[in-house]
């Protein structure tokens, strides 16, 4: 389905000297994992062109791999592909805009059409899924290698929830296997991915022993600025802890509000079945279908999302 495409970015790498590779702001596994799996797979089979992955590094995701620092005026002739990122204000590294050629790989959807050639795959797992794939086809053309694999399994844990959520499918498990063939401990980075600091680990508890949990099956909490000093937590920190009110038995759909330094709730929105990206993008976000994010300016905003998630569970409760 995607062959023609994937013969597209083939050609554009194949053309280009350079090649300078971004994704999303606030980086997880998955956008590192798609961005430095292909950044891998490009130097190895083409060592003589020049590849950067550019962004901010993420202190806890450091054993994905480091970012590269690249000079402006390289960009004036470089190929350019943004990974993992469906609209163009969440690229990390605004120079994105300023190369020769652009191209897109995503599995958002496509809210925001970017890209001289755009690969959107909502169908997979994980962005680190489609790279994985795009490699596959090519066969020998663009081969996987052991740390292109290592982190391309590490971006489809992260973004699998270690192939829990609805989007992993037999072609997610088929590529995960593929990539485990290769020779690195696909269950060291299960244990990292498993593993936190104490005081997240701290948070965590905090989380599932505060979370409100409505009749309908809507969960939330607030994590103020107060919360968060007082576990001398960051926001970064609060990414490990999303997933837990889905744990609690009866929650359906759930947001964590996470009181933001300079004003306003960043909002971090899960669900388990109701479509819930709509309410992200009526609140300043966006994002999957069942995980999304989204800005609150203040405590009425955040009540409104909230009322907004009560409703959606009173349709799905008529399913
Ligand atoms: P997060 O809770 O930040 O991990 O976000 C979950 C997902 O929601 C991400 O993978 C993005 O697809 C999406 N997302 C988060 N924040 C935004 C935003 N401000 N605008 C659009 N999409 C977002």
């Amino acid at each position: 389905m995607f062959n023609e495409l994937y013969e597209s970015i083939y050609q554009a790498i194949k053309e280009n000297q350079t090649i300078i590779i971004h994704r999303h702001v606030r980086p997880d596994p998955d956008a590192l994992g798609s961005q430095l799996g292909l950044a891998h797979l490009i130097r190895q089979q083409f060592p003589e062109k020049t590849v950067y992955a550019v962004g901010e590094e993420e202190d806890s995701l450091m054993f994905i791999g480091k970012m590269d620092q690249v000079e402006t005026d390289q960009y004036t002739d470089a190929l350019v592909i943004v990974t993992d990122t469906a609209n163009r204000p969440r690229i990390d590294d605004k120079r994105f805009s300023t190369g020769k050629a652009l191209i897109k790989i995503d599995h958002h959807p496509d809210e925001d059409h970017y890209g001289d050639i755009s690969l959107v795959n909502t169908q997979a797992s994980s962005c680190s899924e489609i790279i994985a794939d795009l490699s596959l086809y090519l066969g020998e053309r663009l081969p996987l290698n052991t740390e292109a694999a290592r982190a391309l399994y590490a971006g489809i844990v992260g973004d699998t929830g270690r192939f829990l959520y609805a989007a992993t499918s037999p072609r997610t498990m088929q590529i995960a296997a593929e990539l485990m063939t290769f020779d690195f401990s696909a269950s060291e980075i299960g244990q990292l991915m498993n593993t936190n600091s104490k005081k997240v680990a701290n948070l965590s508890g905090f989380v599932l022993q505060n979370v409100e949990i409505s009749d309908l099956g809507v969960g939330h909490i607030i994590l103020s600025r107060d919360i968060l000093e007082k576990f001398d937590a960051t926001d970064s920190d609060t990414a490990p802890v999303v997933s837990l009110p889905g744990t609690i038995e009866g929650v359906m759909c759930w947001a964590i509000f996470v009181e933001q330094e300079y004003g306003g709730y960043r909002c971090r929105l899960r669900s388990k079945g109701p479509i819930i990206n709509e309410v992200a993008k009526r609140h300043d976000g966006g994002g999957h279908p069942l995980a999304s994010g989204a800005n609150a300016k203040d405590l009425a905003e955040i009540n409104q999302i909230i009322d907004e998630f009560e409703e959606l569970m009173v349709e799905w409760s008529k399913q």
